[in-house]
């Protein structure tokens, strides 16, 4: 395992794995690096170690070449353990590492110890490895035998092939440099790294161990060198002219060694045709100049440098971009009303204002003016009216997920300084759309996320704003690009987190979720088809009656949008593919013969698959949603609220307990701060009108807390909630905790407090009467202040509900509660009831 004298390697090493280049002792080669395990290696080695020894690494070729099979099956036995003098990381166009390696000396795997995360293996040294100091050093210099006479004989030959080459190339120099100093024993290893020789080669001149095999092995391989370059000057000398030819009879890198001047002659057309795409590309005088430039730069590389790539890749992004090519526009308003209507079932205020803002487009033929923004609960429709109106302009369309970015660079692109730099995602999208006007869309611009490397959503005013962006300067890009032609829209879930900057640029456009009804409609209009298509199912084969759909938005999905429906019909499609299919197979036979007359008797399924609801529980599985809101009023101390979140309209149970205790409060379910104080503001009105409502504690006293411990609990616990609108709900589920007296099942209601029981008006009217429609509530106390947002609701809707219109908690009580409540029906007059409006 040891030198006698030399320097010696580490026992144990690392081991990166070569599919192709083979590492000679004493010649430098770069490897690209991108499997696991290599990457693994880089990553805890060599970037990590801090001392000369980490940075020594074996190398082995990794070969399934059963001539080479040990124990260790497809590794190499003998590899060369070298020092890793580069390493480069890039994620362009995947994630690898080039690394630059020296070899140093053999070794032999005695054994692997791990192969994870990368091959560790314990290694023999079979070379020595002396520190040179001059060409008379110890060696084979002066040595008699077959083996002085080798040496000799490789090295003559080493100066011939030196004569015949150019000396001004920079490679050639070095070449005769290394032959003048190195010892003549370290010449085969170096002289087969640097001549043509295919990688079968070079491995036979690795496993040559000993050095006379080795100088038998290589001096062939350089004796071919010699002949070839005798007959390329032959013919050189013959016809000058025909160089190319000559290139096809050596073929591609015939000779390292001048690589340098390689690129040119054989890279020569690649650029031309690069050359010549980019003056095709029409691009801006600017962008033109910088590509000129860099395509000078990039004839100089030779192709091995990491840079090449870099550029290259630039370059070919450079000529991609549509800089001045466009789709042409075929606005026509009553066609583009037809489309909208057809692709979209209800959403009327919507598709109103989406044409108006076409028709003013259309007139003024220019794009500047507010972005619209499509803000509602997921599965509404805000995507998909995106790309009708790319289709009624026929432009392109292309969506830009912007949900968790968080850095500006997504947006504005990485500088071309960093490793695996690469343009922002504006730029990436103009590249896949190919023309310079496509309609994108900003998806969830509501969920954009600020970090250290910057704002993204300041990124993004500058792509929005019609005054800066027809010069949007990609940082990736470096040359300013024109945006003015792209037609931008934005979808949120919310406007409370979109950065107020943005917002001020944006038309918001409210999309409310739908109704039961609309739901329906939009099932049997749109996505019944739609999934029947994609299941290769016809209507004549499967068919969906109005009561199952019914079931299905009932019982199997509570949303404000029509997403999860729609991914219920998918299942169902899917469960009526395989009976369809299978009906297919035994009407042609492909059912074996004893079971054929089986299959006969069962008959295949009759045409169409109606889908009645024992077939959709059997398809979907028990109810998900199956407790009515009715069951769980059935105590006293439970009251329905209603709640907005992003995702639309929900209704909330809200509960009380009391036990003997001290006077405290407990509260669960996640509440906020705001949603806190309404629960104190409810307790504190309630023990100040204890008395006018004949509220008592556990043991009668007229201060309900005395002696006594509550607990208002919020059910879906997990789920964060505030908000002050809850306020009248929690008043209502302890006046009936105090009193014993049950809510009425199927009243909802929302509205704040104040501390002198008045009832003040709160947001998302319209998704929380929705959500209070879809669970099967019957009557909905809500703020007097808020009867003007009841004018915004579906007529059926409004048909189908009570609304209990208050403005102050003695009405909330008096309507809450069966027969009013105690106290409260001679104290005030009855509120307005707007009964089925
Ligand atoms: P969002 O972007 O609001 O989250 P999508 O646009 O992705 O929702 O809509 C989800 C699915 O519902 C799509 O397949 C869409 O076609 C369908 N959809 C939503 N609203 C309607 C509607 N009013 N009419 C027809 N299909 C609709």
């Amino acid at each position: 395992m040891s030198s006698s004298g030399g320097i010696e390697i580490p026992s144990r090493l690392p081991l990166l794995l070569t599919h192709e280049g083979v590492l000679l002792p004493g010649s430098t080669v770069r490897f690209s690096v991108n499997s696991p395990r290599n990457m693994q290696l880089v990553k805890h080695r060599l970037l990590t170690g801090t001392s000369l020894k980490s940075t020594i690494i074996g190398v082995i070729p990794d070969t399934k070449d059963p001539e080479y099979d040990t124990d260790l099956p497809s590794l190499h036995k003998i590899g060369t353990a070298g020092i890793s003098v580069q390493v480069v990381g890039s994620n362009w166009p995947k994630p690898h590492y080039t690394l630059l390696i020296t070899g140093l000396c053999r070794f032999r795997v005695s054994s692997v110890l791990k192969d994870r995360p990368f091959v560790f293996a314990e290694v023999e040294q079979l070379d020595k490895l002396e520190q040179y100091t001059s060409p008379s050093s110890p060696g084979v210099t002066g040595e008699d035998g077959e083996l002085g006479e080798l040496s000799q004989k490789f090295h003559q030959a080493a100066i011939q092939l030196l004569g015949m080459l150019d000396m001004s190339v920079p490679v050639v120099a070095k070449f005769r440099r290394l032959l003048d100093s190195l010892p003549k024993e370290t010449l085969p290893d170096v002289v087969a790294s640097m001549i043509r020789t295919s990688n079968k080669e070079k491995l036979q001149v690795l496993d040559a161990v000993t050095l006379e095999d080795r100088f038998k092995m290589a001096l062939p391989m350089l004796t071919r060198q010699i002949e070839a370059l005798k007959l390329l000057q032959k013919t050189r000398k013959f016809n000058p002219y025909n160089e190319k030819r000559v290139h096809k009879v050596f073929p591609r890198r015939q000779f390292n060694l001048d690589e340098e001047n390689e690129n040119e002659d054989e890279d020569g057309d690649d650029t031309t045709a690069l050359e010549r795409k980019i003056y095709g590309a029409n691009m801006s005088e600017a962008a033109l100049k910088v590509c000129i430039k860099e395509l000078k730069r990039l004839k100089k590389m030779p192709q091995s440098m990491p840079e090449y790539a870099l550029t290259r890749n630039y370059l070919d992004l450079m000529v991609e971009l549509p800089w001045n090519k466009s789709s042409k526009d075929c606005l026509d308003i009553g066609s583009a009303r037809t489309l909208l209507d057809n692709d979209h079932y209800a959403m009327d205020k919507l598709k109103r204002r989406v044409l108006e803002y076409l028709a003013v487009r259309q007139l003024k033929s220019s794009l500047k003016g507010p972005i619209l923004c499509f803000v509602g609960p997921p599965g509404v429709g805000k995507t998909s009216v995106g790309r009708s109106i790319a289709r009624t302009l026929g432009r392109e369309f292309h969506r830009i997920a912007l949900g968790g970015v968080c850095d500006q660079s997504d947006i504005r692109g990485h500088r071309r300084t960093y490793v695996g730099s690469m343009p922002g995602r504006i730029i990436n999208g103009l590249k896949t759309v190919g023309v310079n006007n496509p309609v994108f869309l900003l998806d969830e611009v509501d969920k954009l996320a600020k970090s250290l490397q910057g704002d993204p959503a300041a990124a993004l005013l500058e792509v929005l704003d019609p005054e800066q962006n027809h010069s949007f300067t990609d940082h990736y890009l470096n040359v300013a690009f024109d945006l003015s032609q792209v037609l931008f829209i934005a979808t949120a879930n919310t406007t409370a987190t979109v950065p107020p900057a943005l917002l001020d640029r944006m038309e918001v456009l409210q999309v409310p979720g739908y109704t039961q009804e609309e739901k329906m409609e939009i099932a049997h209009r749109h996505l019944i088809p739609k999934q029947l298509e994609e299941h290769g199912l016809t209507p004549q084969q499967l068919h969906i009656p109005q009561c199952t759909t019914q079931i299905v938005i009932s019982r199997y999905t509570r949303e404000a949008g029509v997403r999860s429906l729609e991914r219920k019909i998918g299942t169902v499609c899917r469960a009526v593919a395989v009976k369809v299919a299978e009906g297919q197979n035994n009407s042609k036979g492909l059912i074996p013969e004893c079971q054929a007359q089986q299959a006969a008797k069962e008959a295949p399924p009759e045409m169409p698959i109606v889908i009645d609801h024992a077939a959709i529980r059997d398809i979907l599985g028990p109810p998900v949603f199956d407790m009515e809101v009715s069951e769980r009023l059935t105590l006293p101390g439970v009251a329905l609220g209603l709640a907005w979140t992003p995702l639309g309209g929900e209704i909330m149970f809200v509960e009380a307990s009391r036990t003997e205790g001290e006077g405290h409060l407990t509260l669960t379910g996640q509440l906020g701060d705001v949603m806190k104080e309404s629960a104190h503001l409810a307790i504190s009105w309630l023990r100040a009108s204890a008395k006018t409502y004949q509220l008592t504690n556990v043991v009668g006293a007229s201060d309900p807390l005395e002696g006594t411990d509550i607990h208002l609990h919020f059910p879906a616990g997990a789920v964060t909630k505030d908000g002050p609108s809850a306020g009248v709900t929690i008043v209502t589920c302890l006046a009936s905790l105090f009193s014993g007296r049950l809510v009425r099942s199927d009243v909802a209601m929302s509205g704040e407090i104040t501390l002198r029981g008045l009832v003040l008006p709160v947001g998302g009217i319209k998704d929380k009467v929705l959500a209070a429609h879809r669970a099967g509530v019957k009557c909905l106390i809500l703020p007097k202040r808020n009867e003007k947002d009841l004018e915004d609701l579906p007529a059926n809707v409004r048909a189908d509900l009570d609304f209990i219109m208050v403005s102050n908690l003695d009405q909330v009580l008096n309507s809450a509660f069966d027969g009013g409540f105690p106290g409260t029906a001679s104290a005030c007059p009855p509120p307005a009831v707007l009964s089925k409006l």
